[in-house]
């Protein structure tokens, strides 16, 4: 069950979405100020934290700010609730590292819709589900690795370092998408934030070098001056 932070000093507010959360399955945390929030998230990290933007002592910003500064909390998701519908604070408040963000008033549809949009987002790859793209199968879980070209086509077993498992298995959490050497050091290699951009390239060679047991080396495109995709619409890329 999803853990739901609910940061709101507004007590009827916070109660009405906390009674909503719980009646769509959520397990739901309520602090009515930053201080107390950040005291719930040392204990345990929440799955989604919803945060006001006004609330007294500390503002929602500065919390927002404080939590992706930190390696513990960087990647912890964050919806700000906001009375404001100015567009320049809604640059402000996703600059401040929110993932997204809601205006008072919102429907509790729209708050849920918003709450499994940012944990379909953030947590696939922490999560032991197998994976099937394009015809790879990565069972995490079991820690392998299949490439299967076809329906009649026999499974070919793939041998993965464990770098380069990690690795493909957030490419398979997140295909079609480009992302940045830096953000694959992020979400990869985590805090290990002395590594070298070069690693990735290291690691992703490897990695094609791995596919190139099955053929499939091309789903893994270098974007020029981008970074890397998985993407199955392969191209001759190379
Ligand atoms: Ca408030």
């Amino acid at each position: 069950m999803s853990v739901v932070l609910v940061v709101e000093d507004e007590q009827a507010i916070a109660e009405l979405i906390a009674l909503n959360l719980r009646h769509a399955g959520y397990q739901v945390q309520v602090a009515h100020d930053a201080e107390t929030a950040q005291r719930l998230v040392d204990e345990v990290l929440p799955d989604v934290v919803l945060l006001d933007w006004m609330l007294p002592g500390q503002s929602g910003l500065q919390a927002a700010r404080r939590w992706r500064a930190d390696s513990r909390t960087r990647t912890l998701p964050i919806i700000m609730l906001t009375a404001r519908a100015d567009e320049e604070d809604k640059i402000v408040g996703l600059d401040s590292g929110a993932d997204d963000y809601l205006t008072k008033p919102f429907s509790t549809k729209e708050l849920l819709a918003r709450i499994r949009a940012v944990l379909r987002r953030k947590a696939p790859e922490s999560l032991d589900t197998v994976i099937e793209v394009g015809g790879l199968r990565l069972d995490p879980a079991a820690h392998r690795v299949s490439f299967q070209s076809g329906s009649g086509a026999a499974a070919i077993e793939l041998k993965l370092g464990p770098t380069e498992f990690r690795l493909l298995h957030f490419f398979v959490s997140h295909p079609e998408r480009v992302h940045s050497r830096s953000q694959l050091l992020d979400r990869v290699w985590g805090d290990h934030v002395f590594i070298e951009e070069r690693t990735v390239d290291v690691h992703v060679k490897r990695l094609r070098d791995a596919l190139a047991q099955a053929h499939c080396t091309k789903m893994i495109q270098t974007v020029r001056g981008s970074g890397y995709r998985l993407s199955v619409q392969v191209e001759n890329n190379d």
